[in-house]
């Protein structure tokens, strides 16, 4: 109530005044038009820019100086006035006016300090509305009505005769004498703290108006600015954020859900908007967590947005590899041995650190590579290695572990949507699971090569190539960019090793390098001349007939048979990964050269 008087009371003393300053203009104007006689009218068209901004400074700024000098003017004759008062009445209004600044002042400042930590609660988002879109009205609307309150309140300030008046007048004490003693300090701290009072009221009540309207400015502008910026900081966002995948769910997305570090709560849309341009703050309003890419929202723990499932890094760049082979092929072996051979090269590395995500499956991997032998697996399984510089969670390299019989049943435990965005495709080829391969090893060691009868690579890439199709929509005749490694396993093996290792290519090609265009062509036409020869030749076709990218890799997964119990010894296995890397992701293809050379040397 006493707030609303006080608005009045200052804009009607505004209104006195500029009708007090019209009034002395106009006299004044009609004391010059005596003097200068046909003043010429202005006419706004005729105008030009310099004339406008003559007007302009007239109207307003002229406008202005001449209200400012005019409150001067009165100030001065309010301060000749107090002058002239006798010398204990100016006393008595300095005594008073001092606490009643320090009154003004605190009463602005508790109000501000009260009300620092009220947000506006969106009302779709877990979030609080940002300081300069709605929050900060809030916090002025209640921080001046708390001042407010505590400018007209006389009872709670000790820097106060106001208040110490107050305070002696509710003293209760039995003893009659000091009673009397403090009535006599009563009536001087009374008479000084109601002067004091009238001073809050008036200079409070300009003091807070004031600042009320320029803090009312300050916000208008930043709201603005805030406006401005939103889009602009969306945009970056966009540019930055990565589009990643699911590994439970295989979903597409690029915005996955945060969680706050401080409560828990799930933000499902955190990016920047009406509750912040770089950081939001929590609908438990107990921390600001960082709503764009560039201000660490990676850092926080996300979840698909599909399926919940907790991700192992938020917006890292995804570098996926479909990887298949039939049963026995040493496809484990492969994953065993490029797992263990990656870290050992990033660990020699330095600037980054890896992460393999599930713990268990690359603790699996690890005990596999060292004990030398595969074990039979029965799930799909996706291996995730983040890649760490720092905190900073830049790259995501999967695997996915892609079983035949699943491939070849066409009936798959969960969508098998990742081919159609895989980066690359590796399979792996055992030569041996040719019945004839298989007899000439039995002639020749003595020994059947593999426990297990042949398997059907080709039925399974047949039906691979069915539902990649299907996922990418292809028609016939359109071809696939993606690059495919296709692996020929088990070049330890003698026969093998005869036909396609790498001793043989690089003697093949010295022989007749006018044959070939280099050796990584000879490296090519030698394997698919063997697999020819073993008659799997159509497994190299019907990829070839989808897939334009396709080269042939000679490889020893596990380097020596397996079974064996000795740690592997692979040969060759970073090679295919380094050349798929070499035709999409720049940053893992030159980690993985970089650990070709180092693994060769
Ligand atoms: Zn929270
Ligand atoms: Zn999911």
């Amino acid at each position: 109530m006493r707030k609303k008087t006080g608005y009045i009371a200052l804009i009607l003393s505004l209104l006195f005044i500029l009708a007090l300053n019209q009034t002395a203009y106009a006299q004044e104007k009609a004391e010059k038009a005596e003097k200068v006689e046909g003043e010429e009218s202005v006419s706004l068209p005729e105008m030009n820019y310099k004339e406008m901004n003559a007007l302009i400074d007239k109207v307003i700024f002229q406008k202005i100086i001449n209200i400012i000098n005019f409150i001067k003017k009165y100030l001065l004759i309010m301060w000749a006035f107090f002058l002239t008062w006798p010398s204990w009445l100016k006393k008595i209004a300095i005594i008073s006016f001092i606490p009643a600044c320090i009154g003004i002042i605190s009463s602005h400042a508790i109000g501000i300090y009260n009300n620092r930590n009220k947000w506006q609660k969106h009302p779709y988002y877990e979030l609080m509305y940002s300081y300069f879109t709605k929050s900060g009205t809030l916090q002025r609307k209640e921080s001046y009505a708390d001042a407010h309150a505590l400018l007209y309140d006389h009872k709670w300030s000790w820097v106060s005769f106001a208040g110490l008046a107050y305070r002696l007048g509710n003293y209760d004490d039995t003893s009659v004498m000091l009673a009397f003693l403090l009535s006599f300090a009563y009536i001087p701290l009374a008479i000084l703290g109601f002067i004091e009072m009238i001073f809050r009221f008036i200079f409070g009540t300009v003091w807070l108006i004031a600042f009320n309207l320029l803090q009312k400015l300050i916000l208008f502008i930043t709201r603005m600015i805030t406006l401005v910026l939103i889009p602009l900081s969306n945009i970056i966002d966009n540019i930055i954020k990565k589009t990643q995948h699911c590994p439970h769910c295989y979903e597409t997305f690029s915005l996955p859900e945060f969680i706050c570090p401080s409560c828990g709560r799930v933000h499902k849309k955190l990016i920047p908007g009406s509750c912040g341009v770089l950081f939001a703050r929590c609908a438990c309003n107990k921390v600001f967590i960082p709503c764009v890419s560039f201000t660490g929202r990676s850092f926080l723990d996300s979840k698909c947005p599909s399926c919940s499932s907790e991700l192992y890094a938020a917006n890292p760049k995804h570098f996926s590899i479909t990887v298949m082979g039939g049963n026995n092929s040493g496809k484990a072996a492969f994953l065993s041995s490029f797992i263990h051979l990656y870290k050992s090269v990033i660990n020699h590395k330095r600037i980054l650190t890896i992460e393999g995500k599930p713990d268990g499956y690359f603790k699996e991997m690890e005990e596999m590579f060292h004990s030398g032998i595969p074990s039979d697996d029965d799930e799909s399984r996706i291996y995730s290695i983040i890649h760490k510089y720092g905190k900073m969670k830049t790259d995501n390299l999967v695997l996915y572990d892609t079983l035949p019989k699943f491939i070849v049943s066409d009936s798959y435990p969960r969508s098998p949507k990742y081919f159609g965005y895989s980066d690359g495709i590796i399979l792996v080829i055992d030569p041996l699971s040719v019945q004839h391969v298989q007899r000439d090893f039995k002639n020749e060691k003595g020994v059947e090569a593999r426990d297990d009868p042949s398997d059907d690579t080709n039925q399974m890439i047949v039906q691979f190539i069915h539902q990649y199709n299907t996922i990418c929509g292809f028609s016939t005749g359109i071809m696939s960019s993606i690059p495919v490694a296709v692996l020929i396993n088990k070049i330890d093996v003698d026969i093998v090793k005869r036909e396609v290792g790498m001793d043989t290519i690089r003697a093949k090609y010295r022989e007749n390098p006018s044959a070939y265009k280099n050796l990584n062509d000879a490296k090519d036409q030698i394997c698919r001349d063997y697999l020819t020869k073993i008659g799997l030749i159509n497994v190299v076709n019907n990829i070839d007939a989808i897939f334009s990218n396709v080269s042939i890799f000679p490889v020893s997964a596990a380097g020596h048979a397996q079974n064996e119990g000795k740690t592997f010894k692979p040969v060759g296995v970073m090679e295919p990964v380094a050349w798929i890397a070499k035709k999409g992701h720049s940053r893992i293809a030159g980690l993985l050269s970089s650990g070709v050379k180092y693994i060769n040397n």
